[in-house]
């Protein structure tokens, strides 16, 4: 199978976007995040770009400018203001960094490279964003738009900049041997923070096996929805069986009818839930009122309410297997409990089901009411 690293990442955000994705070819919209990040990666592109006399913030904020892409905005204020994000994302990477000191390498270095057994390969392609040459070793960048900033154990652990680093030993195997000096990092545009790590052989060698896990499952054909806030990005929500629903205008699928189901099978469960809460604060009331009056049952023109209470045992698992191993019933007691024991009961004379009893000691109790209505 051929896979790139950004196909398998949606993949395993959620395997039905990867099917209408990869499977079913549906063109998913752009959406104002993909396309901003575009911007912003190519303005870094240029401002490293080696055929160049580094270029000053002017310059960067002029090609920004005349690459902006406006079509993705419908409303003008909004469009204003990821404009001026873009803005105040190049000025901050220009008083942060010296472009002029990188040594770049490669940027939007394309790889694709084999992993799996021999008689199973499979190809992973990408594209890593820049790699730069640093006094002792080489750092490997990619570069983020998003808002979100990771723990620096998800980045100790992040999956692409693992499979980023293993396309660049394939290209210079010889560098296996300074792998502590090669740094895989991270840039958070937005935040004007960089989080870095690096990695050992062991952990690459783990990576193969995470990637060859879920090519395995994509193989297998599972596709099932993941919801998780990140659907909110999703371009196939009106594909989505998890979604498709609440476009239902769109399509005028809905009667009056299915309207009023939906809306009353909301309200019923509502008010379950706070008839349950309601009756928790009854039940407690009418115990208390119970323990004032030292009674069991109390009465009204409606009906009695009874308390009774539920007991839960605790069995001496080594009295237990004592007596069940040498008749062969201990493996089918897989929870030791009264119902698992019941069932075995039926193989046991008097004396032993007594030694049972008596193995046993409460484990808490609970009390509850029971109704009968007159
Ligand atoms: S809307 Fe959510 S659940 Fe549906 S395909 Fe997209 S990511 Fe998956």
């Amino acid at each position: 199978m051929r896979i790139s690293f950004s196909s398998m990442e949606t993949y395993k955000q959620c395997p039905l976007k990867y099917k209408f994705k990869e499977i079913n070819r549906l063109k998913e919209p752009k959406s104002k995040e993909a396309v901003f990040g575009t911007i912003i990666h190519a303005t870094l592109k240029y401002m490293y770009d080696p055929a160049l006399i580094a270029p000053g913030l002017e310059d960067a904020l002029d090609y920004y400018s005349k690459n902006w892409n406006s079509d993705v905005y419908e409303v003008e204020a909004e469009e204003r203001a990821a404009f001026s994000q873009g803005v105040r994302i190049i000025q901050d990477y220009y008083e942060r960094n010296e472009i002029a000191d990188a040594t770049i390498v490669d940027l939007e270095s394309r790889f694709a490279i084999e992993i799996g057994p021999d008689d199973d390969r499979h190809i992973v392609s990408g594209i890593v964003d820049r790699i730069d040459r640093t006094k002792d070793g080489y750092e490997i960048i990619d570069y983020k738009t998003g808002k979100k900033m990771p723990s620096q154990d998800q980045i100790d652990n992040n999956l692409q900049l693992s499979i980023y680093l293993l396309a660049f030993l394939k290209r210079y195997p010889k560098e296996y041997e300074n792998l502590e000096n090669i740094t895989v990092s991270l840039y958070f545009l937005k935040h004007g923070q960089k989080l870095s790590s690096t990695r050992t052989v062991e952990q690459l060698e783990e990576v193969e096996q995470e990637f060859l896990d879920v090519i395995t499952q994509i193989n297998e054909q599972i596709y099932d929805p993941i919801v998780t806030p990140l659907c909110g990005w999703c371009g196939f929500q009106r594909e989505c069986p998890m979604w498709r629903h609440k476009f239902k205008d769109e399509r005028q699928i809905d009667s009056d009818e299915v309207h009023e189901m939906i809306k009353s099978y909301i309200a019923t469960k509502s008010n379950m839930i706070t008839e349950r809460r309601e009756l928790a604060v009854l039940q407690k009331n009418i115990i208390t009122y119970m323990d004032q009056e030292g009674v069991e049952r109390v009465f009204d023109d409606d009906g009695v309410v009874a308390r009774s209470e539920r007991k839960t045992y605790k069995y001496n698992e080594e009295v237990l297997r004592d007596l069940l191993e040498p008749k062969g019933l201990w493996d089918e007691v897989t929870k030791i409990d009264g119902i698992a024991l019941k069932k075995v009961a039926t193989a046991l004379g008097v004396k032993e089901k007594r030694t049972i009893e008596k193995s046993k000691e409460i484990k808490s109790t609970s009390q509850s009411l029971t109704v009968k209505k007159k």
